[in-house]
């Protein structure tokens, strides 16, 4: 075999590459495979920090940053207190998942790491991965690289925003409910857009306050500085802290068919494959299952990206994200209700996907109106 060939090529060491890499690692199918993971960065820094629901222990246990069992919504006139059990809500630092996942990958001496920038991929008979510095080629490429094309083409679909900044904060006397995270607070929102503030508590004294937008357009820096300040002093009642840390994002909520750049030799995977859910900008359980998928699709000798999607759920994405878009001022009516008229159970198993027809009836029971009815007719 050529030096510069290998099975498979991931193109990008994010989120969904590393965890794409693990599951090759992990299965005994895949060990005689080479395969190499190209991205410019080493991945030395901490850029996010990712949240998501489970039950039980889960495959990250090992780099669990903090979990929690209670959620608060704070709605301007009602507040919704969860009791998330039997799921928790878990938070890890992306430096722990990437040292975790860096420190198993580097022992198999099939995997290789390459620090370069991939410029083209070209889908011939052999696939072509061009980079800054060197060509390889491969069986088959995942690729976690954003087409220009999509973002371009993105205000095409039914597309938002979700955009936000956040401050770790250190207080000097206790502050905190290290137990209860504040999903969604709406007590105070810019104008009437959807946007609130997000509050995970790690101590006592130590917290990330999150102010996020679900909105057409972006806003400049200091307008979310400003509402994460009055937040604190208004609400939090906090005067004296320190912000040890900030985080700022921008996540695509969007109907945007990203699966139909798949194709029998290239996958996109993570944001550029649509595995963010678009009704919610969260990816990180998402992701665990569409690589379990594409490795079950390897195995029975599919093509990977066979039944990455369920239309039912890229149906009901839809039409939510119309009326968000649609009616921006709604989001605190629909969130609160989604909220407090529906079971843990039925809301994570139904945003997990997993939910079933009676469950999926229950949620759109909740949100009974004339504008789900108005958005689920120009969806249809
Ligand atoms: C700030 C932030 C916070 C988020 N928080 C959450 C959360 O709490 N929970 C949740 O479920 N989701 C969250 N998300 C959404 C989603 O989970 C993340 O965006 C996730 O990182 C997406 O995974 P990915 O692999 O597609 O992208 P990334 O993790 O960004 O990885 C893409 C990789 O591709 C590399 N790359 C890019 N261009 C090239 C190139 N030309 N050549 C080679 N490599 C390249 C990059 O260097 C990068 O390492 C968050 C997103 C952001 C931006």
């Amino acid at each position: 075999m050529p030096k510069n060939h290998y099975d498979y090529i991931i193109i990008g060491n994010g989120l969904a590459g590393l965890q794409l890499a693990l599951a090759f690692n992990n299965d005994s199918h895949f060990t005689n495979k080479r395969i190499a993971l190209i991205d410019p960065s080493t991945k030395t820094s901490n850029d996010k920090t990712w949240s998501f629901w489970e039950q039980n222990t889960g495959l990250w246990e090992d780099i669990i940053h903090q979990k929690w069992s209670k959620a608060t919504i704070f709605a301007s006139n009602k507040t919704i207190d969860l009791k998330l059990n039997p799921y928790s809500y878990k938070t890890i630092r992306a430096i722990d998942f990437y040292s975790h996942a860096l420190a198993i990958l580097k022992q198999n001496k099939n995997i290789t790491f390459i620090t370069e920038t991939v410029n083209s991929v070209t889908d011939d008979s052999i696939i072509t991965v061009n980079t800054n510095k060197n060509s390889y080629t491969a069986n088959h490429v995942f690729d976690s690289r954003i087409a220009n094309d999509a973002l371009s083409r993105l205000d095409q679909y039914t597309t938002i925003t979700q955009h936000f900044k956040g401050w770790i904060i250190k207080t000097n006397t206790d502050a905190f409910d290290p137990d209860t995270i504040t999903m969604m607070d709406y007590r105070l929102k810019d104008g009437d857009q959807t946007t609130f503030n997000y509050v995970l508590p790690f101590t006592k004294r130590e917290a990330l306050v999150e102010f996020t937008y679900f909105t057409e357009h972006t806003v400049e820096e200091h307008v979310y500085d400003s509402y994460i300040k009055k937040y604190i002093k208004d609400f939090l009642k906090i005067e004296d802290y320190q912000i040890i840390e900030t985080e700022m994002g921008q996540i695509p909520m969007t109907n945007f068919p990203f699966e139909q750049s798949n194709t029998k030799n290239i996958t996109k995977i993570g944001t550029a494959g649509g595995w963010v859910k678009g009704s919610t900008g969260y990816s990180f359980k998402l992701t665990e299952k569409k690589v379990a998928t594409i490795i079950a699709n390897i195995k029975a000798n599919s093509t990977p990206s066979t039944d990455l999607f369920t239309a039912k759920y890229k149906f009901y994405d839809k039409i939510f994200l119309k009326v968000l878009k649609d009616e921006n001022h709604k989001g605190e009516w629909i969130f609160e209700k989604f909220y407090s008229k529906n079971s843990i159970q039925t809301m994570f198993r139904f945003l997990d996907e997993d939910s079933s027809f009676k469950e999926e009836l229950q949620i759109m029971t909740s949100l009974f109106s004339w504008s789900f009815i108005k958005a689920f007719i120009k969806t249809l």
